[in-house]
């Protein structure tokens, strides 16, 4: 009998799984992949990390949470500096001086903040009540129409009218020239993959892959005392209610012998709506490697159905007020916890299931 079952090894799993057993208990987990770590999983390509389900880069500002992942693995000072390619121009992201610069020619802050002011329009007097609206309001019409609209259009499948305004706040606007994506004090890649950090953190703790926990839930609920579920809500409630919707991506990998630097950084956005893709990542930026050969993935967005791999929940209205739903039978359950990015459906970033984990072990869990 153990004391948890841990239904998925994603980064939520493996920090609860760590920290129960730190404090003594019996775990064990358990995944429907045939490998850890979730989407955060990282293979090793004759020297280079591929980052399997699409680019990972921790930062964070919470010394607590940097000082507990460098506790496992060793961290590298990787900045995460992409360009955006539009109708062949390459621009900075996020965006900065240097993309003001390229699009108009303006040099100091004072003719940037200008130039936006005035492009602003009618949202300059309103509260942004969409995408649309609050990327209009913090970087003007040319900059929304040329790096914005295309990319989110086609990353979440709808009009940019029709999404929350906290997609875009994930992105930096500064009026200086520097291009790191994150504003946060601390940031960088596992030296040996993500995967690595994955391994440290379930070290001596049993895992059982290939398992999918809801084709024989009664079976494994019986081997322990609590169970704690990091897949999707709404499967597990056989979508009673109806399915909360996600975006999903496919990703192309491509390996090329002889070409030692394919395109010169670690991501490149392609923001054209009629670029199918959203971006190329070339893996052994993240974590330089002398090689002869490069691996790219190229990232395509999709349209998710029932069954397929969810990537990005779609935090409209509509979805929230489903997810009320099933979050009112979740809280009706005895022994059952519920967390992670599928669970909560909340576009968490890594540093942010890690500091939910850690407190929900804490708050819940630690008697
Ligand atoms: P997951 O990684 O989804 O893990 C859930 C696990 O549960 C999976 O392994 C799954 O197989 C398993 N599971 C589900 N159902 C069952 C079942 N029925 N039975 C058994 N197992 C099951 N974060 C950052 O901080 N920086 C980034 O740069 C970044 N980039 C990202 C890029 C992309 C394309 C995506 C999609 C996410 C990115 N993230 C990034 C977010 C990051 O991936 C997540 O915050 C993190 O992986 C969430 O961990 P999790 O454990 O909650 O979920
Ligand atoms: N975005 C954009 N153009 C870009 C990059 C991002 O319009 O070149 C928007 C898009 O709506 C995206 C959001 O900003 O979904 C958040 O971007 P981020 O890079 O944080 O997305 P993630 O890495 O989570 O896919």
């Amino acid at each position: 009998m153990y004391d948890y079952l841990i239904v998925g090894s994603g980064m939520f799993g493996a920090v609860c799984a760590q920290k129960l057993k730190s404090l003594g208990f019996n775990v064990l987990v358990i995944d429907k992949r045939s490998h850890i770590g979730g989407n955060v999983y990282t293979e090793n390509h004759d020297g280079i990390h591929i980052h399997k389900y699409g680019a990972h880069i921790f930062h964070t500002n919470d010394k607590e949470i940097w000082d507990y992942v460098n506790s496992f693995v060793e961290f590298n000072r990787f900045t995460n500096s992409p360009l955006a390619k539009y109708k062949g121009k390459l621009y900075n992201l996020p965006f900065n001086m240097n993309t003001f610069y390229q699009l108009w020619g303006t040099q100091t802050p004072q003719e940037a903040i200008n130039k936006i002011n005035s492009q602003k329009g009618n949202v300059a007097d309103q509260i942004p009540g969409n995408l649309e609206e609050q990327a209009i309001s913090l970087v003007g019409r040319d900059i929304y129409e040329t790096l914005i609209k295309g990319y989110t259009e086609k990353q979440w499948g709808r009009n940019a009218t029709d999404l929350p305004a906290f997609i875009i706040n994930r992105l930096p606007v500064r009026f200086t020239f520097d291009n790191n994506y994150f504003s946060d004090k601390y940031q960088g890649i596992p030296v040996e993959g993500y995967t690595r950090l994955i391994e440290k953190l379930l070290e001596n703790i049993e895992v059982r892959l290939n398992v999918d926990y809801l084709k024989d839930r009664q079976a494994y609920s019986n081997l322990a005392k609590k169970v704690i579920y990091t897949g999707a809500i709404d499967e597990y409630y056989s979508y009673q209610f109806g399915a909360l919707e996600y975006r999903s991506l496919k990703f192309e990998h491509e390996r090329f012998e002889n070409t030692p630097n394919y395109q010169g950084n670690a991501v490149i956005n392609y923001t054209e709506r009629e670029v199918p893709y959203t971006r190329i990542i070339e893996h052994k930026h993240f974590n330089y490697s002398e090689t002869k050969h490069t691996v790219i993935t190229k990232e395509y967005p999709a349209e998710w159905k029932i069954g397929d791999e969810a990537y990005y929940p779609v935090n409209d209205e509509k979805n929230m007020a489903l997810l009320k739903k099933y979050k009112k039978l979740a809280k009706e359950e005895k022994d059952v916890y519920f967390g992670g990015r599928l669970a909560e459906y909340k576009y968490y970033d890594m540093h942010q299931v890690i500091r939910s984990a850690l407190y929900f072990v804490k708050e819940n869990l630690a008697e």
